[in-house]
């Protein structure tokens, strides 16, 4: 490709609308333009990228046995009612009405689409199992669409949904999926982890979120220093310490006019934060509950709901803790209190703790988990970097990821919901037993350059960059140099080397600017003076190494450079 007939509008300025890096280089590198929110144009050089990533999950989807079909964007109401989803997936699906005032969606995802796709073509356990999936436009009217193609509005998935007669055939292909996924992520040279992402009633081993770590991420994650553990901050297990001993001292009343908060208490009586007991006051669907962590901890509310096995919690307003405990906000504690006490695990380590005494400006000092209350113990707090690893004795650290991809054993949700059954060898009817498996294609593109990139711009792992090579005549005006260049560029693209060649008449810092900044791999530069001596300069995009090779062997040493 000549870079003098490519759209390749790069900017010298960073956009003031983008917030990550990725964005502003994919907006500076001309690969992407604005629509509208969270809608983007893809230019020559994004969709590209975006075809080398579709390219290896296409490969690699193949490679595992899945095939690729395609589904419509517009989907008919009906299908959505019939799972029940039409009223609860809320906002983010777009629901237009068609000139026969019939209902439509823009489909998010696909499940509703192939469940109906395979309940009218699968009778038998023998046609399955089957994995289909469809690389296709998916539309969510996401909140905050932001971060470019991270998070769009309009954006291109992956997404695969399998079909079983047995647990043991759905769960070997969640393995194959998993397998898949990990070597798709390795493809694309991404740094990722395969994280847990559900310790539910189906449990841990059948949801897992693939994250590519970079602190531009949306999702804290928890992993271990030692094993290959990594949870969702909020599905992390944390295990239990057992109860420290009680410390000698009884239990003793002090008054702490006005001092409500951890920190307030703590300075005030001199303790550290991880002597209290913080004690805060839930509604749930089950009436009002004592919820207790340690001081410098912080409650997670999605382990409490999950632990709870409640409809919802939310914190208790001023009125409904006054009738909890019969104190103002800020002296609720476990010791004597109506409500029922749940209290995570890290509660039971402190020996002798301080908590409010379910009283004004009072609280209690010398209190002891084991000795002073009764409570109902469980893992109900985020993990902070140091906790153990619940699978080996290795430590938590935190990191950010953005998640790439998803896989997830969905069972007969939507089979049962909607009629989608196969006849078992005994002739019985049955739901079929489902999978399903996303990938991101824009947001792993994204991620990418997260992962990739330095002050000048983009740098591409060759097996996602847009050009294997960029061939740089640094003064198109001089004959001898184009001549070179255009040899050069010949010879690579009769190779099957896919070049891009800066004809354009532009100073070379210009050119070389723009060539750090779109970070093809490798670069071949041809200027005048070096040509004197028969040599062209070739430099890596990464390492910033140069090297000046023979014009001869120019093309060899090129490849060879590619291929590394
Ligand atoms: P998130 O929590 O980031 O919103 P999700 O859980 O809604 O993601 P899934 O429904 O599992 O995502 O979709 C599968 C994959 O599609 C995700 O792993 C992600 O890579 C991609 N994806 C989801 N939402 C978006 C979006 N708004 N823009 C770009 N890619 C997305
Ligand atoms: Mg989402």
């Amino acid at each position: 490709m000549r870079y003098s007939r490519m759209l390749l509008p790069t900017l010298k300025e960073v956009p003031s609308d983008a917030d990550v890096i990725s964005q502003k280089l994919m907006m500076r590198a001309g690969m992407i333009r604005k629509v509208a929110a969270g809608i983007y144009n893809l230019l020559p050089l994004g969709l590209r990228v975006v075809n080398k990533v579709e390219q290896i999950v296409r490969t690699e989807m193949n490679r595992a046995g899945a095939q690729e079909v395609l589904m419509p964007m517009v989907v008919p109401a009906e299908l959505w009612q019939e799972s029940h989803r039409w009223d609860e997936y809320g906002k983010e699906l777009l629901r237009i009405r068609d000139r026969h005032n019939r209902d439509f969606c823009l489909g998010p995802t696909h499940e509703e689409v192939i469940t109906d796709m395979v309940r009218r073509e699968v009778r038998s356990y023998r046609e399955l199992p089957l994995n289909l999936y469809q690389i296709q436009t998916k539309f969510r009217d996401e909140i905050r669409p932001r971060f470019g193609l991270m998070r769009g509005r309009e954006f291109m998935m992956k997404d695969a949904y399998s079909f079983h007669a047995t647990d043991e055939s759905a769960e070997a292909e969640y393995r194959n999926m998993f397998d898949t996924y990990t070597r798709i992520f390795e493809r694309c040279s991404l740094q990722f982890r395969a994280v847990e992402a559900d310790t539910g009633s189906i449990g841990g081993r059948f949801s897992h979120e693939f994250h590519v770590l970079a602190d531009s991420g949306e999702d804290a994650i928890a992993s271990c220093d030692a094993c290959d553990y990594a949870a969702n901050l909020e599905r992390a297990e944390l295990k239990d310490p057992g109860f420290a001993p009680a410390g000698p001292k009884a239990v003793e009343k002090v008054s702490t006019p006005g001092k409500k908060s951890v920190e307030e208490v703590s300075a005030f009586l001199g303790v550290p934060q991880s002597s209290l007991i913080k004690t805060l006051i839930y509604e749930t669907d089950r009436g009002a509950v004592a919820v207790c962590v340690r001081g410098d901890f912080e409650i997670n509310e999605v382990k409490l709901k999950r632990e709870l096995k409640a409809q919802f919690v939310r914190l208790a307003d001023d009125d409904a803790v006054r009738k909890a405990t019969g104190a103002p906000v800020g002296f609720a504690g476990p010791v004597r209190i109506k409500a029922p006490v749940y209290a995570d695990f890290s509660v039971k380590g402190i020996p002798s703790g301080v908590t409010g005494a379910n009283e004004a400006d009072t609280h209690l000092m010398n209190v002891s988990p084991s000795r002073d209350f009764n409570a109902t113990y469980l893992d109900l707090r985020n993990a902070v970097a140091g906790d153990e690893c619940p699978r080996c004795s290795g430590r938590l650290v935190i990191k950010r990821g953005i998640e790439v991809g998803h896989i997830f054993k969905l069972g007969t949700k939507y089979s049962e919901a909607m009629g989608a059954t196969f006849l078992d060898p005994e002739g019985r009817e049955r739901p079929l037993i489902m999978g399903c498996y996303g990938i991101g294609i824009g947001r792993t593109a994204a991620a990418s350059i997260e992962q990739n990139h330095d002050e000048f711009g983009i740098i591409w792992p060759s097996p996602l960059s847009p050009f294997d090579c960029e061939v740089v005549p640094v003064n198109v005006k001089d004959e001898g140099t184009v001549k070179v260049a255009e040899e050069i560029y010949s010879k690579l693209t009769a190779r099957g080397v896919d070049a891009l060649l800066d004809d354009r008449d532009e100073r070379a810092g210009v050119k070389f600017k723009d060539a750090d900044l779109i970070g093809i791999p490798v670069r071949v530069t041809i200027g005048e003076r070096n040509l004197k001596q028969g040599m062209v300069e070739i430099k890596e995009r990464r390492s910033g190494e140069v090297r000046l090779v023979k014009v001869e062997e120019a093309v060899e040493e090129l490849e060879k450079a590619i291929k590394k």
